[in-house]
């Protein structure tokens, strides 16, 4: 067996450093509970950025997938197969829409939509060709392609990989008035993260969701939220726009939707949306596979009992609560989000992002840090209490 300093010496050694993960080799996984190759334990608070919201080895999806493994896995959309049609149209019931198209990723989710709004633009809206514009909100993460990086305003995200590809507008996010400016004729969509993950749990001000739909509603402009992170459980709700009472002409999705056990990310809308692709014209090899559908099935099926969405609202509330008593302690400076998912700030002088996160994992408890001095917590919401006080024990010691 090897040693943590063995198998990180070979992963630095042969693989392209685009991360930089804590020294920390997992073997196995339960629940929220992490084993490392040495047989140490550690609390996943990070729960894979919300792909593993059912957590390690959830049984109903492991067994799902099992089940699919011996039947069929890949056929491409050469052919139907026998999944696909519940696959989508639970999906779409899901999300109150008509319509599912299916890719991996979530990058490619977004690639989709922005293909989507586009030809919606031009064939629906009227739109002059090659003239669509989509406004999206600076400090977003949309994933990590040429066109989506060329919307980044990251510049690690960014910086010498263009040419970018043209056609985005950028906006801040929360300012409803600098939107309204920024949309035109011509501008097709509006693309946001109903809250901002990867810049640290960023929630936008009360009434700016709805101020969005408002507007995007009047001009004629598709409102597409990328829920890919936010969504399917996280905040308390199936989606984060629920919050605000607002339903998206386009759900982008997901992470969570392949149960933590394969890829599976889709585009979601009605008819007059989605209804623009013909044959040839979108596609994707695995995309609605097999193996997909059948774990996307039973993620669908476990959200429906609204279980998992009332586990993220109660813990989340004591999350919130507890980490609220940490704001103006001196070593946390101020704490944001909803349900089970929240950007803490380090207070200058009380460490980086990355130390504290560090001291976590000496601890047992696995975070991930954000913009320098930020960490952010999304354990799995099947995480029970008393495994979260502990979590919050830890956090509290590393912060005394
Ligand atoms: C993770 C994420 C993506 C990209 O998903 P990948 O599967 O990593 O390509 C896009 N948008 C949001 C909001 C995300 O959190």
């Amino acid at each position: 067996m090897s040693t943590t300093a063995d198998v990180i010496r070979s992963a630095d050694a042969h693989s392209a450093h685009t991360y930089h993960p804590l020294p920390v080799v997992v073997a196995s996984a339960d629940g929220a509970w992490m084993t490392d190759v040495e047989g140490r334990r550690y609390l996943d608070m990070l729960a894979g950025y919300s792909a593993l919201n059912f957590g390690h080895g959830n049984r109903r999806l492991i067994d799902a997938a099992r089940a699919q493994l011996e039947r069929v896995t890949l056929t491409s959309r050469a052919f139907h197969h026998d999944r696909f049609a519940d696959f989508c149209t639970e999906l779409a019931a899901l999300c109150g829409k008509e319509m599912v198209l299916p890719m991996n990723t979530g990058a490619e989710a977004v690639e989709t939509a922005v293909k989507t709004a586009r030809k919606w633009g031009y064939e629906v809206k009227g739109v002059p060709d090659g003239h669509a514009k989509i406004v999206v909100a600076a400090d977003n993460f949309h994933g990590r392609t040429t066109t989506v990086v060329s919307f980044s305003t990251d510049h690690d995200a960014r910086d010498h990989f263009g040419p970018y590809t043209p056609g985005f507008e950028i906006v801040p996010y929360g300012d409803l008035t600098a939107l309204s400016r920024a949309v035109t004729e011509n501008t097709v969509a509006v693309l946001l993260e109903p809250i901002q993950g990867e810049a640290g749990v960023l929630v936008p001000p009360a009434g700016y969701l709805s101020g969005v739909r408002e507007l995007t509603r009047e001009r004629n402009v598709l409102f597409m939220a990328d829920e890919i992170q936010s969504g399917l459980g996280r905040t308390g709700r199936t989606f984060a726009c629920e919050h605000e009472g607002v339903v998206p002409d386009v759900y982008i999705l997901g992470k969570a939707l392949g149960g933590g056990v394969v890829p599976v990310s889709a585009v979601v809308a009605d008819r007059d949306v989605l209804g623009v692709f013909r044959p040839g014209q979108h596609g994707s090899t695995f995309g609605g596979n097999p193996l997909a559908c059948a774990v996307a099935l039973e993620v669908i099926a476990m959200l429906r009992t609204g279980e998992f969405q009332q586990r993220a609202t109660e813990l989340g509330d004591h999350l919130h609560h507890e980490l609220g008593l940490l704001v103006g302690g001196g070593a946390v400076t101020a704490v944001r989000g909803r349900g089970l998912w929240a950007g803490v700030d380090i207070a200058p002088g009380h460490g980086t992002g990355r130390e504290v996160s560090e001291k976590l994992m000496e601890r047992g408890v696995l975070v991930k840090d954000t913009h320098g001095s930020t960490i952010r917590l999304a354990p799995p919401l099947v995480i029970s209490k008393e495994d979260l006080d502990w979590g919050l024990d830890q956090l509290r010691a590393v912060l005394a």
